[in-house]
C-alpha cells in the first residue's frame, strides 16, 4: 500500500464565483486553475495548500453527482482523494478485500490525473477517491 499524501479535498459549492473570494481573500490562497470536467458535470477550481489541493466543485447539471449532493446535503466536504502509486493494483487489492468500487478501472479526472472512486458504503461514509499522476 503506498498512499503518498492527500492529493485533494473535494468541496461541493453552489457557485465557484461566490466561493473563490472566501478562499482567496479570507484564507489567502490563490486559485491557480479552473477546469470543467464534462464527464462529472462539474466545474472545478483548484487551490494549492502545501502538496494538497482544495478542489471546489460546482455542478453544471442538477442531475449530476454534485447537483444531487447539494440538493440532499447542502454545500460542504464531498470527498477526500489520496495520491497513490499503481492505482490499478490498489483497486484490484481493495476489491479483493470486499470494497465496493464505483470505478473498477481508472478514468481521467481534472488535471489529467487517473482517478477512481470507492463507494462510501465501503469507506465508513466518506466518498474516497484514488488518484495517480502518471505524468510524474
Ligand atoms: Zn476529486
Amino acid at each position: 500500500m503506498s498512499i503518498t499524501h492527500i492529493e485533494h479535498i473535494g468541496i461541493a459549492v453552489k457557485s465557484l464565483e461566490e466561493s473563490i473570494p472566501f478562499y482567496e481573500k479570507v484564507l489567502g490562497l490563490k486559485c491557480y486553475n479552473i477546469e470543467e470536467v464534462k464527464d462529472q458535470k462539474v466545474k472545478t477550481a483548484f487551490f494549492m495548500v502545501g502538496q494538497t489541493k482544495i478542489e471546489l466543485l460546482e455542478s453544471t447539471d442538477p442531475e449530476g453527482p454534485i447537483g444531487k449532493f447539494i440538493e440532499k446535503k447542502g454545500e460542504g466536504i464531498h470527498h477526500i482523494a489520496f495520491a497513490v502509486k499503481g492505482i490499478e493494483d490498489h483497486l484490484k487489492r481493495m476489491e479483493e478485500q470486499g470494497v465496493t468500487l464505483i470505478d473498477k478501472t481508472p478514468r481521467k479526472g481534472a488535471e489529467g490525473l487517473d482517478i477512481a472512486f470507492l463507494h462510501p458504503k465501503s469507506t465508513l461514509g466518506v466518498l474516497t477517491e484514488l488518484c495517480e499522476d502518471k505524468n510524474k
